[in-house]
């Protein structure tokens, strides 16, 4: 029998279109804006969150809105194989967030200030920063009614902004009210859209009925002009929502935010009142949207909840890199700070030894490994140690460890210096490696 009947070759399998394997070095970049975000939460005061990815496909038609994008043809909904629930992989966080604080009674003792960072999935047709499964970053403050919260979730999206060094993204604002305010306005919307019925194109005259709101964010350019022309929810909100919207926009302008009222900015559920926001770049052509949230102080009751105000946004993980990478704000990769070099397998565990003390100081120590078929050259290990960006090598030869010393050698600063340092020492010179001298 030849080879190839005994095993044949197998076909090779991808990943899921639109889906995405994150590598090295790229996951660094991810590390570096993670590492960002938890400081940056902790000086705000928001504590992390993790809800399950699979949720109750019922809690998305809910929570979401049944007349939304997302309900209508994004979800991955399946159906458990034993025991028949219908489930779906969260396509967005916010309704698992506030299933979990109705859950655990999570506001009991008062307001709670939450953030999360992970995977999403959407069935979207994939293209530059849009694709079926991304990273959401989240915050949602529950519990707290007052304006000010809406201008320290935006804040702390600037600071976050500011402290990538983005430049360049946009902050709008809007005011939704509140419902009975809406309801005005909805009926203005239903006569002006009855009245230009002939210009809607299909999706918009379906929506008439289910909900008019969503037309005012239609892409379609042909409706741009009817979409201005259109009766502005603004016109219609009473003295209190205006006081909430004034204070939020004095507080921004207070702390520096630049913010501009986009009238158009509506997210057409019941749930939502008062302020919704939006950052956006230019430069990221059609998916310009970076973080987008508001105010949903009807979802706990429509979850099954007690009243209780929140207020959040949601922020696509993949375009902040985008454009970050858009703008030349490259991090710089980690690198390990010594590369061990082990001429000969003799030397193995005296060198593993002194490495692990090492790593114990905070030295990050990438030691070389062979194929398995004695050591390498020494060539080959300097080659490797080159390539790591390691500032110095380590070398555990016969000669060195003879004398219970190690040789460490500059790689980095052209002087290709080399010194010995004895291994009794070795906690000692840890901290000058770390320190680069
Ligand atoms: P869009 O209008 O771009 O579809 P959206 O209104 O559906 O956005 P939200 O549900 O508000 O978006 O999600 C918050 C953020 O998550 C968006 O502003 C965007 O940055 C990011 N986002 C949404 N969908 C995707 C996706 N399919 N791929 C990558 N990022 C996404
Ligand atoms: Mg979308």
């Amino acid at each position: 029998m030849s080879e190839k009947e005994i095993a044949p070759k197998l076909e090779k399998l991808s990943a899921v279109k639109g889906m995405n394997d994150i590598l090295p070095p790229e996951s660094a970049r991810w590390e570096y804006l993670e590492d960002k975000v938890r400081t940056l939460m902790s000086l705000y005061g928001y504590r992390n969150i993790r809800t399950p990815i699979v949720e109750p496909t019922a809690l998305f038609v809910r929570g979401t809105g049944e007349t939304t994008d997302i309900v209508e043809k994004e979800m991955y909904s399946f159906e458990d194989k034993l025991n028949g629930e219908a489930l779906t992989l969260r396509p967005e966080n916010t309704p698992g967030v506030v299933r979990a604080a109705i859950e655990h009674n999570l506001t009991y003792d008062g307001g709670k200030r939450l953030y999360y960072m992970g995977p999403m999935f959407r069935h979207e047709r994939p293209q530059r920063g849009r694709y079926r499964q991304f990273y959401q970053l989240g915050a949602e403050a529950l519990g707290f009614a007052g304006p000010e919260v809406d201008a320290e979730l935006m804040l702390l999206v600037h600071q976050l902004f500011q402290s990538l060094g983005l430049r360049n993204v946009r902050v709008e604002l809007n005011s939704l009210g509140v419902p009975s305010e809406r309801q005005a306005h909805r009926a203005a919307l239903l006569a002006y859209f009855s009245e230009h019925l002939d210009q809607l194109d299909a999706e918009s005259q379906r929506r008439l009925q289910s909900n008019p709101l969503r037309i005012l964010d239609t892409k379609n350019p042909a409706l741009q002009s009817l979409v201005q022309g259109a009766p502005q929810l603004l016109q219609y909100l009473g003295d209190e929502s205006l006081r909430h919207f004034d204070t939020v926009k004095t507080l921004l302008s207070g702390c520096g935010v630049q913010w501009s009222v986009n009238p158009r900015l509506v997210r057409g559920l019941d749930y939502y009142s008062h302020t919704v926001f939006e950052f956006v770049t230019a430069e990221l052509g059609a998916q310009g949207t970076l973080c987008g949230g508001g105010r949903y102080d009807g979802l706990f009751r429509l979850l099954g909840g007690k009243p209780t105000p929140g207020v959040g946004w949601g922020m696509g993980l993949e375009r902040v890199l985008e454009l970050l990478k858009e703008q030349g704000q490259t991090p710089a990769a980690p690198v390990p700070d010594v590369y061990a070099v082990i001429p000969d397998a003799a030397a193995l565990a005296l060198a593993m030894q002194t490495i692990q003390a090492l790593r114990a100081a905070g030295v990050a120590v990438q030691m070389h490994a062979g194929s398995g078929e004695g050591a390498s050259s020494m060539k080959s290990q300097f080659k490797r140690a080159d390539a790591s960006g390691a500032r110095y090598a380590l070398v555990f030869g016969a000669d060195e460890l003879a004398q219970n010393a190690v040789t460490v050698k500059a790689l980095r600063d052209g002087t290709a210096t080399q010194r010995r340092e004895s291994l009794a020492d070795v906690a000692a010179w840890a901290a000058t490696l770390q320190s680069g001298t």
